[in-house]
């Protein structure tokens, strides 16, 4: 999702944090945009058909929407949600318009016709006007309106959060994606618009515009469909991957193209390392892309937003700080991980981003790891511990559309690097993270779905390391001291009944395991100096040796700022 979890933390993270000190205050309009309210439950987004022509001449959109949809109970009423100040022309259905009472960004349309369970209908919103303009895109979300260095218009959209609904009509929910959907999208010449799926084909209007029809073959989630249009060149290349011939398509501006041509060599070992971790790339009918955009990125289906200005690391900086994320394009590899961690397995709420970030973060490492060897990817992601805050729980709340602490992102990528070494056995690891992309292929799960599978597959309880992690700030801290040859241990801070296994080094030069609980336990220890006492650092835990209250005993496994 946002691609650029990084920067959520400061950027979007500090509004947030404002009113997260105190408990955040939710209006009806949360609700009606968050949780599934009557007026959407009854009908099954089946195909959006999407055409909108983009002026940037007044910064305005015209345009409609076709809703098509699976009828699942009988109803009346119909919540399709369209963000203000944009207007609507008209709804029709079957030849008829239909009246609409509007409450704020929800738009509740008054159906005449039956609605017979079971069938399928279709509605048209057609609807115009100037959307919100994104001033901190992809942070804040809208219409973002541009120009390249040579002055040619440079438009894009990017809506992750704010919602789909910023600039089209439509059910603005995670939890249901259409099957399919064209984008149709016409601006004016010589900018050339690059949205998701295939070009389908293009169509001069003879009006100084050209309309280019792309065409989504698969479910996709509402914040992904995308406006890029620019000055692009365009070149192909195809990657022989685990089903077959996947096409690559890249979009960059004419002035980038040579620049582009060796960047965006880099995409096909990150599609390869990918696909051996998580499965096949999820849309091998509608390409792989990277289109150039004005703004940082996003991963926008099938058609990722690109804006790393061709620099490795993140904007040029490696955010774990080892120097190990300056061998890799950022925004190329975490916004790919998407493809499979957010689009292909979505969270069906808000609350459950984690679902997205968190595997996303992890993604990072295990492309250090394939790039540079096990022990780069490792050093990568425990580098980014310094980026933790725990200043909030990673899972928001449910059916408001919150999000919940930027630490979705790298005490996220942390949580499932700790459970790999909990797993210890990367053959398992490796069938349980194609084995989410495979059971929840084109859905939209819970949290709670991804957790349960995760401790049936890894064959590990694991409920009480998510209770820990997700849903409170606490780093369990493993509270040791050594006597003799007995070491006494036990988790501190934590939820009740945590009983995460930890490796340590109960003898020189090797780590093993220990089953510490709440309550002391003992185990022997061989090591000349107690102060060799080690905490396998792969784990995201503190410990504190009892002993020898010293201000900072912490093992390398530190959380610390
Ligand atoms: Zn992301």
């Amino acid at each position: 999702m946002r691609s650029c979890g990084a920067l959520v933390t400061g950027l979007a993270f500090a509004v947030a944090s404002g009113s997260a000190a105190q408990a955040p205050t939710f209006t009806r309009a949360d609700t009606l945009r968050g949780s599934n309210t009557p007026e959407r439950a009854w009908w099954d987004a089946a195909f959006y058909d999407l055409h909108v022509r983009v002026n940037p001449a007044d910064s305005s959109i015209v345009g409609r929407n076709t809703i098509t949809y699976r009828i699942l109970r009988p109803a009346r009423e119909m919540q399709i949600d369209l963000q203000q100040p944009l207007v609507v022309d008209s709804i029709v259905q079957d030849g008829a318009e239909l009246s609409v009472r509007r409450e704020g960004n929800v738009l509740f349309v008054r159906l005449l016709s039956v609605q017979r369970v079971g069938a399928r209908k279709s509605v048209s919103v057609y609807y115009r006007g100037k959307p919100t303009v994104a001033l901190r895109a992809p942070w804040d979300g809208g219409f973002v309106w541009a120009r390249d260095s040579l002055g040619n218009d440079w438009i894009a959209t990017a809506n992750q959060g704010l919602g789909a609904s910023v600039w089209w009509p439509n059910k603005d929910i995670y939890s249901d994606e259409p099957d399919s959907q064209r984008v149709a999208i016409t601006v004016p010449d010589p900018i050339v618009n690059v949205s998701n799926g295939r070009l389908r084909g293009t169509r001069r209007n003879g009006d100084g515009t050209t309309t280019y029809e792309w065409f989504v073959t698969s479910p996709i989630n509402n914040y992904n469909v995308a406006v890029n249009a620019g000055r692009y060149a365009h070149f192909s290349d195809v990657l022989q991957g685990e089903k077959g011939r996947l096409t690559l398509d890249y979009w960059p501006l004419e002035y980038n193209l040579d620049t582009a041509r060796k960047q965006f060599q880099q995409t096909k070992p990150v599609l390869r390392c990918f696909e051996t971790w998580f499965g096949p790339y999820p849309w091998y009918a509608d390409g792989f892309k990277l289109v150039e955009t004005p703004h940082l990125g996003m991963e926008h289906q099938s058609a990722i937003a690109y804006g790393n200005h061709y620099l490795n690391g993140y904007r040029g900086r490696d955010r774990s700080e080892t120097g190990r994320g300056l061998e890799w394009d950022f925004i190329i590899v975490h916004e790919a991980a998407h493809e499979w961690w957010g689009n292909n397995v979505t969270m069906s709420d808000a609350a459950d981003m984690w679902i997205h970030e968190s595997f996303a973060d992890y993604a990072e490492g295990l492309y250090t790891e394939c790039q540079q060897g096990k022990r780069a990817g490792a050093e990568y992601i425990i580098g980014k511990r310094a980026g933790i805050s725990n200043d909030r729980p990673i899972v928001g709340l449910y059916g408001l559309n919150y999000e919940g602490s930027g630490d979705m992102y790298n005490k996220g990528g942390n949580i499932l690097h700790t459970i790999r070494q909990l797993v210890n056995d990367d053959g398992r690891w490796r069938r349980v993270l194609r084995g989410i992309n495979s059971t929840f292929a084109r859905q939209a799960v819970s949290g709670k779905q991804i957790e349960e599978y995760m401790s049936r597959n890894t064959r590990l309880d694991l409920s009480k390391v998510f209770d820990q992690y997700l849903r409170t700030t606490m780093v369990p801290v493993l509270e040791y001291r050594i006597e003799g040859s007995t070491l006494s241990y036990r988790w501190a801070n934590v939820v009740p009944g945590f009983d995460m296994p930890v490796k340590v080094t109960l003898s020189p030069g090797t780590f093993r395991f220990i089953q510490p609980i709440e309550s002391w336990l003992t185990s022997p220890i061989r090591l000349e100096r107690p102060e060799d006492f080690r905490v396998d650092p792969n784990f995201y835990v503190l410990s504190r040796d009892i002993l020898t209250p010293a201000p900072d005993s912490t093992a390398g496994a530190s959380a610390s700022r």
